[in-house]
């Protein structure tokens, strides 16, 4: 079975690793020569919209998935007439737009700070005014790990951001500040399990979710995870649950998908998914029954899902930007590293170490050890 991923970053180099045991094969599609997927697996130079290259991808493909969430929607619905190919054009369209994907949330029920379009200087200032600020000015498109966005804190911080983030030529998006306790995230899977296995699930698709787990952001980009979350209790388990069932159903997804949330008290408000596998699920790796990589594979080749359960107390955290000595590393005995093989700039992720014991106490040493040698580094 050879499964093709959009994207060659460590998302799809990760998936590869998770699929080898399942006897699956690999084809990546990344614009740049050195994706790190490319040490592990054949990979197709080109642009996301050369038909051509589309075409010689997709040969001999048995699916179609993604690791990157802005290839064009133009290349998924052309690759969509060659192979199967999930989740679909519509997740990743919704996802693709801060302001569908929050309008989105709305139209499900699904809490969200509120919001409002900006496209022009003079709609900030009404924007603002209408939602107040502390709020976060956001480019609608293309922001991850905290890029495009920016605080406004008071009405002189209007116009540097609204230049800074390019305002006038590309859209924009006003968001209330959240003044939240923590961040959280759910991770769910679907399964497009279809002939036998519908039947064996009594004709529903077959749905599963990780434990909610604790996120830090430093500059925008996630620093910490910890599994499963402390301090979870039913009513907040089943809200977001019920959150990315919504999203699940809405949009016919088959795959993993993750949820972003904010815990303001007794709210939770989302502020954004992301249709593939993601960061704060790295620990299911070795912290989980079945990773969030491989059940993706599971779920967009329609096979059966394995269990979702985490197995004893987890920590991950990301190497941004510079990594400590492999050694120093490698001495705490809790410490299981991915490295993967970019070469090393400011604020890219470089790799992760997952910390995994039999509970959280056992976690709370070698977390302040990892802390300090990733701090040094
Ligand atoms: P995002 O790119 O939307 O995931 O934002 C990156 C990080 O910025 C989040 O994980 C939060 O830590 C912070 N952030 C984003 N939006 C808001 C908001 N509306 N209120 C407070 N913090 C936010």
């Amino acid at each position: 079975v050879r499964v093709g991923i959009l994207g060659g970053g460590q998302l799809g180099r990760m998936l590869a690793l998770a699929g080898y045991p399942l006897g699956l094969q690999f084809r990546f599609l990344d614009p740049a020569a050195g994706a790190p997927a490319g040490h592990l697996a054949e990979l197709t130079n080109a642009d996301w919209l050369d038909r051509e290259a589309l075409t010689r991808f997709a040969d001999g493909l048995d699916v179609v998935t993604y690791e990157f969430e802005n290839v064009p929607v133009d290349a998924v619905e052309m690759l969509a007439e060659l192979v199967p190919i999930h989740p679909g054009a519509r997740a990743l369209r919704v996802a693709q737009s801060r302001l569908e994907e929050k309008s989105c949330f709305t139209r499900l029920g699904i809490d969200t700070a509120s919001f409002q379009p900006v496209e022009s200087r003079a709609e900030l200032t009404d924007a603002a005014r209408s939602i107040g600020l502390p709020a976060v000015l956001k480019t609608q498109r293309l922001g991850y790990d905290g890029k495009g966005q920016a605080v406004l804190r008071a009405d002189d911080e209007l116009d540097p951001a609204w230049a800074s983030l390019g305002g006038g030529s590309v859209p924009l998006i006003l968001e209330a500040f959240v003044p939240f306790q923590r961040e959280l995230s759910i991770i769910a899977v679907r399964s497009s399990a279809g002939g036998e296995d519908r039947e064996r699930t009594g004709g529903r698709d077959e749905t599963a979710f990780y434990p909610l787990v604790e996120n830090v952001h430093r500059s925008g980009i996630l620093h910490r995870s910890i599994a499963p979350a402390p301090r979870v209790d039913a009513r907040l388990r089943e809200r977001a649950d019920a959150y990315a069932t919504r999203l699940l159903d809405e949009l016919d997804y088959v795959g993993v998908l993750a949820l972003e949330l904010f815990q303001e008290g007794d709210r939770l408000l989302a502020n954004e998914m992301a249709p593939r596998v993601h960061n704060s699920g790295h620990w299911t790796i070795e912290g989980a029954a079945t990773s969030q990589f491989e059940n993706h594979l599971r779920a967009v080749l329609g096979l059966p899902l394995g269990a979702t359960a985490a197995i004893g107390a987890s920590a991950m955290i990301n190497l941004i930007g510079a990594s400590p000595p492999l050694p120093e590393l490698l001495r705490i005995p809790e410490a299981h590293v991915h490295v993967y093989g970019k070469s090393a700039r400011p604020g890219r992720k470089l790799g992760h170490v997952t910390l995994h014991a039999a509970d959280a106490e056992s976690l709370v040493r070698p977390l302040q050890e990892l802390e300090r040698l990733v701090a040094r580094s």
